[in-house]
C-alpha cells in the first residue's frame, strides 16, 4: 500500500483521535525509520520516548522473539518468573520495595493515585483524599489522570471528572503550601514536565516538596513515565535530585517498544495494595517483561548513563550553533527547543519533509532520541534540523 491509500483508510476506519504527520512508517533500524515510499528518516523521537534501544535492536528482538516462542501470556492467577525477575531488577535499580506491573503510563498513575488514597484511608480513615499535582503537568488520558493533569484544556467534555486534585504552581513554594491542608494525602509531580514543554523543576522546590511530605505524612509520588529509564541521565530522574519518593511510576521507555508500565513503592506503602484492591488482565505480560528486562540490562550501567549525559550535552552544545534556536531546556536526552520565530509546529513538519522525525511539546520542539543513537546519526539529524531552521 502506498501512503495515500494508508492515509485514506485511516480517515475511513479509525477514530480521528490524532493529528498525524504525513508519513506512514513501516520499518526501522537503530535511529533510522523507513516510510511506505522507501524514504529514510533520522529519528529524534523514539516514538515519544518509547524505543529506548532504537528500532529493532538485535538483543531486544531476540529477547522478545524468544519469550513469544516460549510463553506469551498467562493470567495473574499464576506466578511468572519473568515478572518476578523484572520486579526484582526494578527494585534494585530504584531502591524501591515493591512493584505493580501494568500496561501504560496512565495505568501506572492510576495505581499511584489508588495507593495514595488507600494509604491514607488505612492509616487515618476517610477525609484525607486530595492529591496535589502541578499546573502544566501531564499524567495521562483516563478520566482520573486527566483530572490529575494540571491544564485546563484537558478538563473539558468528559464531566464529571474525578474529584480531589489541587494544582500548585511549579517552582512556587507559596502556591504549594497554600494547596496543602488536612485533606491532602499526597503530592504527585513530574520532575521535568514533558508534555508541558520540557520544564525541569528547581532543586529547591523539589526539596521543599520532599520536606513538606515528610512533615505531614503525605506520599511523595513522582511521575517518571517520560523521565525514567535513563532518559534524563540517571536511571530514574529522582535519583539526580537526591530525594526519596514513596511512589514512582514508569512506562514509555521501559519496554523499549512494547506496552508495559510499572508503579513502584517504598516500604512505607508496600502493604497498601492487597488482593482484591487492584489488578489488570494484561499487566506484567511475559513478552513485555522480557523486553523490559533486555532494556534494563542495557541502559542501567553507569557507563551507559554517562554516555546518555554526554550525548545530551553534545546535542545541546550543537543546538546552540543553530539559527532560530532561542532557548534550550531539559536533562540528559530529554531536550526542548524554544524557537526565535515561535514556529515549532511548522519546523517539525518541515523537518519531516527533510528527513527528520522530531516532536513538539506546547510551542517547543522536543527531542527524545533513542538512548542508543550514534554520534553519526545525531550529526545527520542535527544537520537536517539546522538546514530546516535556517532555511
Ligand atoms: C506519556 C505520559 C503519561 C501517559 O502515558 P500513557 O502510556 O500514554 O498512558 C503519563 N505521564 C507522563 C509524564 C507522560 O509523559
Amino acid at each position: 500500500m502506498n501512503f495515500e491509500e494508508i492515509k485514506n483508510d485511516e480517515q475511513s476506519y479509525m477514530m480521528h483521535a490524532y493529528g498525524r504527520f504525513n508519513a506512514a512508517l513501516v520499518s526501522g533500524k537503530g535511529a533510522v525509520a523507513v516510510d511506505s515510499e522507501g524514504r529514510e528518516y533520522i529519528d529524534f523521537t523514539s516514538g515519544i520516548g518509547v524505543n529506548s534501544l532504537g528500532y529493532c535492536d538485535e538483543g531486544w528482538t531476540r529477547a522478545v522473539a524468544a519469550q513469544a516462542a516460549t510463553l506469551q501470556h498467562i493470567s495473574n492467577l499464576y506466578y511468572s518468573p519473568v515478572q518476578t525477575e523484572l520486579s526484582k531488577k526494578l527494585c534494585r535499580l530504584s531502591g524501591m520495595k515493591k512493584v505493580f506491573l501494568c500496561n501504560s503510563g496512565a495505568e501506572a498513575n492510576e495505581c499511584a493515585i489508588k495507593i495514595a488514597r488507600k494509604y491514607s484511608f488505612d492509616k487515618y480513615g476517610s477525609g484525607r483524599q486530595k492529591i496535589v499535582t502541578l499546573v502544566n503537568s501531564f499524567h495521562g488520558r483516563t478520566v482520573t489522570t486527566l483530572a490529575a493533569t494540571g491544564q485546563e484544556v484537558f478538563h473539558n467534555y468528559f464531566f464529571p471528572f474525578t474529584e480531589g486534585f489541587v494544582y500548585a504552581e511549579p517552582n512556587n513554594t507559596e502556591s504549594l503550601r497554600a494547596c496543602i491542608d488536612d485533606e491532602v494525602c499526597a503530592v504527585f509531580v513530574e520532575l521535568v514536565q514533558g508534555e508541558g514543554g520540557v520544564m525541569p523543576l528547581e532543586q529547591s522546590f523539589v526539596d521543599e516538596i520532599a520536606s513538606l511530605c515528610k512533615e505531614k505524612d503525605l506520599l511523595l509520588m513522582i511521575d517518571e513515565v517520560q523521565t525514567g529509564i535513563s532518559r534524563t541521565g540517571s536511571f530514574f530522574c529522582y535519583q539526580s535530585y537526591g530525594i526519596e519518593p514513596d511512589v514512582i511510576t514508569s512506562a514509555k521507555g521501559l519496554g523499549g517498544g512494547l506496552p508495559i508500565g510499572a508503579c513502584l513503592c517504598s516500604a512505607k506503602a508496600e502493604n497498601v495494595i492487597v488482593p482484591g484492591t487492584h489488578g489488570t488482565t494484561f499487566g506484567g505480560n511475559p513478552i513485555s517483561c522480557a523486553a523490559a528486562l533486555e532494556v534494563l540490562s542495557r541502559v542501567s550501567e553507569p557507563e551507559f548513563l554517562k554516555e546518555v549525559n554526554e550525548k545530551g550535552e553534545y546535542i545541546k552544545a550543537e543546538l546552540k550553533k543553530i539559527g532560530n534556536v532561542k532557548e534550550i531546556r531539559g536533562k540528559g536526552m530529554m531536550i526542548g527547543i524554544v524557537t526565535e520565530k515561535d514556529n515549532a509546529k511548522e519546523m517539525a513538519v518541515k523537518c519531516l519533509e527533510n528527513g527528520l522525525l522530531i516532536l513538539t511539546a506546547k510551542n517547543l520542539l522536543r527531542l527524545l532520541p533513542p538512548l542508543t543513537i550514534t554520534y553519526d546519526e545525531i550529526n545527520k539529524g542535527l544537520s537536517i534540523l539546522k538546514n530546516t531552521m535556517e532555511a
